[in-house]
């Protein structure tokens, strides 16, 4: 049994909010390497004022989190995944890679010092992780930075949609959030500079985000505000949107392979037009911090279309909650490699 001693917070009311821990990890890339790898306690950074970053956005982040099992151990779910994507991101932006080995060694000095934050199981929270890169120093031409910052975060969570698996409403977006050979695979940041007045709308009008189409025609859905989409159809398929211009959901891969080895069930990556949203008897929102969180209704200009429901979420999209989380908690066998200790005091 691992000693479990926590600080003292409301474990069962944690919305989606920064919070200053006691520990951060920081590596400083320079002529060709990365120096400086560490925990340290400043969460503030400074940097010069001609930084790509601050002008060009060079710049990308990924977001995971750490889950107390039963038993007190700690679980990353899949993080070789999210070097992976970080690594990509970095191709995309012309940034340095971090390797895996390094970028899974920062997340585990991270939540084993913090590790006083990480909600109780049971609590349904999560120590949330915040990996992200910028490209720093003198530099106010458009061209890629000669340096760079790596850093890793934490902060505890609940669920990051108010409903958690009550079905809530989006609204088809008017913009678009990525271009379609764009930046829109890539975590990085002017993705959700872009999203914020479409985002804003959507929350004005009382929907809980927005769902943009693709930016060719908008005919079809792609994501579901920072979250894929995923919809089971009436014969029983689980489908989600291919393009280029989504972002690849770590959580939208997983749930592909358990909805086809874990339930039995057919999967596709395909297209799916808003006007024939009939054939899904069930839709949902996934990403790591929205989880799984069913879609009720969703607003394409005058027409709102109800999925399963507005109120109740499906029996499909309970099943994938419970065989996801029930992985991601330890409470549940996991695929080879999905699931990696964290090593604790
Ligand atoms: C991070 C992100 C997701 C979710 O990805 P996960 O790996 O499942 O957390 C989905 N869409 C966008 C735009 C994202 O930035």
């Amino acid at each position: 049994m691992t000693d479990t001693k926590t600080v003292d917070l409301d474990w069962n009311n944690l919305g989606f909010a920064y919070m200053d821990l006691p520990y951060r990890y920081r590596a400083y890339w320079k002529d060709g390497e990365w120096h400086k790898a560490g925990l340290v306690e400043d969460s503030s950074i400074t940097i010069n004022e001609g930084s790509p970053i601050i002008h060009y956005g060079q710049g990308c982040f990924e977001g995971m989190k750490a889950y107390r099992c039963k038993d007190g151990s700690v679980n990353l779910f899949r993080p070789d995944q999210n070097a992976a994507r970080m690594q990509r991101s970095c191709q995309r932006l012309l940034m340095p890679e971090v390797p895996t080995e390094m970028f899974v060694d920062a997340l585990k000095q991270v939540v084993r010092a913090n590790q006083a934050y990480i909600p109780p199981y049971g609590t349904g929270g999560t120590l949330y992780l915040r990996p992200y890169m910028i490209g720093v120093g003198e530099n106010i031409g458009v061209h890629p930075a000669t340096e760079y910052i790596f850093s890793v975060f934490a902060m505890p969570v609940g669920n990051y949609f108010k409903g958690g698996l009550t079905p809530t409403n989006f609204l088809a977006a008017d913009y678009d959030r990525a271009a379609h050979k764009g930046t829109g695979q890539s975590k990085v940041g002017g993705n959700y500079a872009a999203s914020l007045l479409p985002g804003d709308i959507a929350h004005k009008r009382g929907f809980s985000d927005c769902i943009y189409l693709d930016p060719i025609e908008h005919k079809k859905i792609e994501e579901v505000g920072s979250a894929n989409f995923f919809g089971i159809t009436r014969d029983g398929k689980f489908v989600t949107p291919k393009s280029p211009s989504i972002l690849p959901s770590v959580t939208k891969y997983s749930l592909l392979y358990l909805a086809e080895h874990n339930l039995g069930m057919e999967t596709e990556e395909t297209d799916i037009y808003i006007d024939q949203l009939d054939h899904l008897a069930e839709a949902g929102a996934c990403g790591t911090a929205a989880v799984i969180s069913p879609i009720g209704g969703f607003q394409v200009g005058d027409k709102f279309h109800v999925f399963y429901s507005e109120t109740e979420v499906g029996p499909v999209t309970k099943k994938l909650y419970d065989e996801l989380t029930g992985i991601q908690f330890g409470d549940r066998p996991a695929p080879e490699g999905w699931i990696v200790k964290v090593p604790l005091d």
